[in-house]
């Protein structure tokens, strides 16, 4: 299909470069160097776990025992209407994401909540098959898709376990709390879209125990992350057969003075008028 339609026309690389406000790197990254570890949260396997990072903080997701692939919901700690923009973060740095990339929020705040300052499968690059880690183009695994296509119910895909974790964290009834789930950032999961056909497509995660990624909190975030039922996603979602693995996440806490100068993003200027 690529081929036939650059035969009528001479195939031009577009322009892919965004004028994006830069991150200031080489500060987090000195930050980072005097932060100690100030909360550790386990995620079971086939479940999820919430955790509170302060603005001006890190977290830190590592593989712990096995190759293990993470669904990843943030919010503003402090407004849960304010939450992480998959989409938008695709549009703005890729399917995939890494170091120096940033998480962004939903309208009409669109800043971003966390910057990427670390990641160990940074060496993976895009592969042959135009594969990558950490996308933000998969949605979640979700018992309404597994219904569809195969009648059953499962409970333990991760949009049922980040609803679970979120009601059992902020007290709300299941059907509220799912209300504020959404499409996540896909850590250590290697997905890409089929260059011939443009289709989704999983393979195995190469990550493996001591891998990790580490974010900025940009503002006061509540998260939420599922060790998906899929394991390295290298078979199938939405059973109990693949092998699954806890993921940690590590709450880093810096020096006060480390992070001089730093203000947390501002939501965005648009006046909201819409031209009225
Ligand atoms: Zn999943």
């Amino acid at each position: 299909m690529i081929s036939a339609s650059c035969a009528k026309a001479p195939c031009i690389r577009p322009p892919v470069t965004l004028p994006l406000p830069q991150p200031e790197l080489a500060l987090y990254r000195a930050a980072l160097v005097t932060a100690q570890v100030t909360g550790t949260t386990r995620v079971p396997p086939r479940d999820a776990a919430t955790f509170r990072i302060p603005a001006g903080s890190f977290f830190r997701i590592s593989s712990i025992e096995g190759a293990q692939v993470g669904d990843l919901n943030l919010w503003n700690a402090n407004d849960l209407s304010e939450r992480f923009y998959s989409g938008k973060t695709r549009a703005l740095h890729g399917t995939h994401v890494g170091t120096g990339d940033r998480l962004w929020t939903s309208f009409p705040a669109l800043r971003p909540m966390a910057t990427i300052v670390e990641d160990s499968l940074g060496w993976y690059g895009i592969d042959p098959h135009g594969g990558s880690v950490h996308d933000v183009i998969g949605t979640r695994c979700d018992p309404y898709t597994g219904a569809l296509l195969s009648g059953g119910h499962y409970h333990h895909c991760c949009h049922s376990n980040l609803t679970r974790a979120l009601a059992q964290a902020l007290g709300l009834p299941l059907a509220e709390a799912e209300q504020h789930v959404h499409d996540v950032l896909n850590v250590f999961m290697c997905t890409g879209f089929t260059r011939d056909t443009g289709q989704y497509f999983m393979k195995a995660s190469p990550v493996r125990p001591g891998d990790q990624i580490t974010f900025f909190a940009e503002i006061d975030l509540l998260g939420a992350l599922s060790a998906c039922p899929g394991g390295d996603c290298s078979a199938e979602h939405s059973s109990d057969s693949a092998p699954c693995y806890p993921l940690q996440v590590d709450c880093l806490t810096p020096d006060p003075t480390a992070l001089e100068g730093w203000t947390s993003p501002a939501p965005s200027s648009y006046d909201r008028s819409h031209g009225v």
